[in-house]
């Protein structure tokens, strides 16, 4: 019986152990990602001023960063 809680006691332990690695390494590697992405550069729209990310901003012939397609119409504000 003795032994039968020894097992059981270092099974939890290794079960804590093994759980929390997998966690860290989760997480280690989501940081990884991030980092590897890195910052994202925000724009500012030229019509509304509304500040987006250069992915999605839509530029104009002067090179101009919009939020979109109506905003790239109306061009700059004045
Ligand atoms: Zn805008």
């Amino acid at each position: 019986m003795k032994y039968v809680l020894l097992i059981a006691v270092v099974g939890v332990v290794l079960w804590l152990m093994f759980g929390r690695g997998r966690r860290t390494e989760q997480v280690r590697q989501r940081e990884t990602k991030r980092t590897a992405a890195g910052p994202v550069s925000m724009l500012q729209c030229a019509h509304c001023g509304v500040h987006l990310p250069k992915s999605d901003a839509l530029f104009d012939a002067g090179g101009r960063p919009y939020c979109g397609e109506p905003h790239r119409l109306a061009g700059p504000r004045a």
